[in-house]
C-alpha cells in the first residue's frame, strides 16, 4: 500500500499507540528538530527530505512501536545527512535516542556487493552491527519508504538497492515476524529485480483473484449468517491477497501451475477467543466439506516464527476451493507486526545473547526460509512472556551489549567492499585463503587499510584488506603459526607437502 499522506504531526501522534504525555512530547520535539535539520534538502523525487524521515517514523508507529523508536525514526538521518553530531543529539534527546540513531547510521554504511557467497556474511554483519533490535526495525521502516520511492532513484542504482532489499532486508523482516513489512519489501523489490517474471505472476494473479473473490463473497454471506446464529461474535472479516513474491515462490514449488495454489485469496475471520476459533472452524466444516489434509492447526502447533491461526481449505461449490484463516485479534497483531507486537520491544532494548538471535535471524541461505521445519524457535522467543518489563533497565541493557558475537568473530572487507567473516585473531593469511586457495598460495604481501602490513598482523573489525600476489610466491611452514583458521592451515600443509613430493 502506498502512503502518500501529507506530513502531519497530528496524524503521526494519532497513529502512535501511546498516550504517555512525555512520549508524545518527545515525538513532537523530534519532529520539529528533524524538520529544521533537513530544511532545504530534497529527495530525488523533488519532495522535501523531511518527508522521508516522517514516513519512516509513521511506518514505525503503524506497527505499534513506542515513542522512543518513533523519535529515533524521525531523527535517523540527521547524523549522516544534516550535519548534526552525536553530542548535540545526546544533549537534546538523551543517550538512548542517540544510541539508536548512531546504530541506524552505522548500518547505513554497509554496502552490498551482490556477490552471492557474501550474502550470509552481510546479513550477519547487519544484525551484529545493529546490536539492538529496535535499530533493525528502524532500518526496515527506512528501507520500506526508500523502496516506495525507488522509481525516482537513478536507474543504475535501482537494481542493487532492490536486490539488497530482497536478499537482506526482507528475510530479516520475515524472521522478526513483521509480515506487514516483509510482504511490501518483497513485492516492491521483486518488480525491480525481475520485472518480467513479476509482471507474469502479477497478471496470473489478477485473473485468478477475480474468480476467487467472487466465490468467497458468495460463501461469506452465508457464513456470517451461520456465525450469528451460533452466537459467535466475530470482530472482523476481511480478504487477504497473497503477495506477488510469495505467490511466485509457491508457484515455483508447484510447477508454475496456479491451479495448485489454493490460498491466493483467503478469507480471514477474527474472533475474540481461542475457543471461538475452534467453534468457527466447526461451523464451517459442518456446511462446507474440507479439502483433505489441508486443515492446519497453527494454534496448537505454531509455526517457528510464532505464527498462530487455524487454516482450512474448503469446497465452495462448482469445483471451487477457498482458504479460510481464523484467529484472535492478538494472533492477528502478532502475525502482522511480529516482534514489534510484544510490548517489551516496543520501547525497550532486547537483552539476549547475540548468538541466539543471529542463529534465529539468519538462515544459511535465502532459500532455507521456505523450509520452516528446519527452524527451531529459540528459547528467548519462547520466554517472551516471562520477561518482566521493568526489570530490564536500559542502562543494564546497554552494558550487556558487549556481545559474544563480537568477542569471537570479526568482519573485514575486500577492497571491493565484500564482507569476509573470520574468527577473532585471524591474519591476512586466513583472509587470503578464505577468498581463494590460489590467492593464499601466491600471496607475497598484504595491505591493511592501504598500508603494507606483515602477514602475522591480527586483523580488526572493519579493516579493508588487500592481498598482493606474485606468481613466484608460495607458502612457508612459518605461515602455519600465523594462520588461525583450520581451513588456511590445511591448505598450507597440503601445498607444502605437494611441493615436497615433486
Ligand atoms: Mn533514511
Amino acid at each position: 500500500m502506498m502512503h502518500d499522506s501529507p506530513v502531519s504531526i497530528n496524524h503521526l501522534l494519532d497513529t502512535l499507540q501511546s498516550s504517555s504525555r512525555s512520549g508524545r512530547a518527545l515525538v513532537k520535539e523530534a519532529y520539529n528538530f528533524a524538520e529544521l535539520a533537513h530544511e532545504g534538502q530534497k529527495r530525488y523525487s523533488g519532495e522535501p527530505y523531511f518527508n522521508h524521515v516522517y514516513h519512516t517514523a509513521l511506518n514505525l508507529a503503524e506497527i505499534g512501536m513506542g515513542p522512543k523508536t518513533v523519535t529515533a525514526g524521525l531523527l535517523h538521518d540527521v547524523l549522516e545527512d544534516a550535519n548534526v553530531d552525536v553530542d548535540e543529539l545526546e544533549d537534546a534527546f538523551g543517550d538512548e535516542i542517540a544510541f539508536l540513531v548512531s546504530g541506524v547510521t552505522k548500518l547505513g554504511k554497509i554496502r552490498y556487493s551482490g556477490v552471492k557467497r557474501h550474502v550470509e556474511s552481510l546479513r550477519k554483519l547487519f544484525v551484529a552491527t545493529s546490536q539492538d533490535i529496535r535499530v533493525i526495525i528502524i532500518k526496515l521502516a527506512d528501507r520500506l519508504h526508500n523502496m516506495r520511492t525507488l522509481k525516482y532513484v537513478p536507474e543504475h542504482k535501482q537494481e542493487r538497492i532492490a536486490r539488497e532489499t530482497l536478499e537482506v532486508y526482507a528475510p530479516v523482516a520475515e524472521r522478526l515476524g513483521i509480515g506487514q513489512f516483509k510482504r511490501e519489501l518483497q513485492d516492491l523489490s521483486f518488480a525491480y529485480t525481475d520485472p518480467e517474471t513479476y509482471k507474469k505472476v502479477h497478471d496470473m494473479a489478477k485473473h485468478r483473484l477475480k474468480k476467487a473473490r467472487h466465490n468467497l463473497e458468495k460463501m461469506n454471506k452465508k457464513l456470517l449468517r451461520l456465525l450469528k446464529e451460533e452466537g459467535i461474535d466475530y470482530q472482523s472479516v476481511h480478504y487477504r491477497e497473497k503477495g506477488i513474491y510469495s505467490l511466485y515462490k509457491k508457484l515455483k514449488r508447484k510447477d508454475m501451475n496456479i491451479d495448485r495454489v489454493f490460498d491466493i485469496l483467503a478469507l480471514r475471520i477474527i474472533v475474540p477467543k481461542i475457543k471461538d476459533c475452534y467453534q468457527t472452524l466447526g461451523v464451517i466444516h459442518s456446511v462446507w466439506k474440507p479439502y483433505l489434509g489441508r486443515v492446519k492447526d497453527y494454534i496448537a502447533s505454531p509455526k517457528p516464527n510464532g505464527y498462530k491461526s487455524l487454516h482450512t481449505t474448503i469446497f465452495v461449490g462448482n469445483g471451487s476451493i477457498a482458504e479460510i484463516q481464523i484467529r484472535t485479534p492478538r494472533m492477528h497483531e502478532e502475525a502482522e507486526f511480529g516482534i514489534a507486537s510484544h510490548a517489551i520491544y516496543k520501547d525497550k532494548g532486547l537483552r539476549m545473547q547475540t548468538y541466539e538471535w543471529l542463529n534465529y535471524l539468519l538462515p544459511k541461505s535465502p532459500f532455507d526460509i521456505d523450509d520452516e521445519k528446519k527452524l527451531e524457535t529459540p528459547q528467548w522467543i519462547k520466554n517472551l512472556g516471562d520477561i518482566q518489563n521493568d526489570t530490564v533497565a536500559t542502562q543494564e541493557f546497554l552494558d550487556n551489549l558487549t556481545s559474544d558475537f563480537f568477542s569471537e568473530r570479526i568482519f573485514v572487507f575486500t577492497p571491493n567492499g565484500d564482507v569476509i567473516d573470520l574468527p577473532k585473531g585471524s591474519t591476512p593469511i586466513d583472509f587470503a585463503y578464505m577468498i581463494h586457495s590460489e590467492i593464499g598460495n601466491h600471496m607475497s604481501g598484504a595491505k591493511i587499510n592501504s598500508k603494507l602490513a606483515s602477514l602475522d598482523t591480527t586483523l580488526r573489525n572493519g579493516d579493508i584488506v588487500e592481498i598482493v600476489t606474485k606468481n613466484s610466491a608460495s607458502p612457508s611452514s612459518k605461515w602455519l603459526n600465523y594462520a588461525k583458521t583450520a581451513e588456511a592451515k590445511r591448505k598450507i600443509r597440503s601445498h607444502i607437502s605437494a611441493g615436497q613430493d615433486n
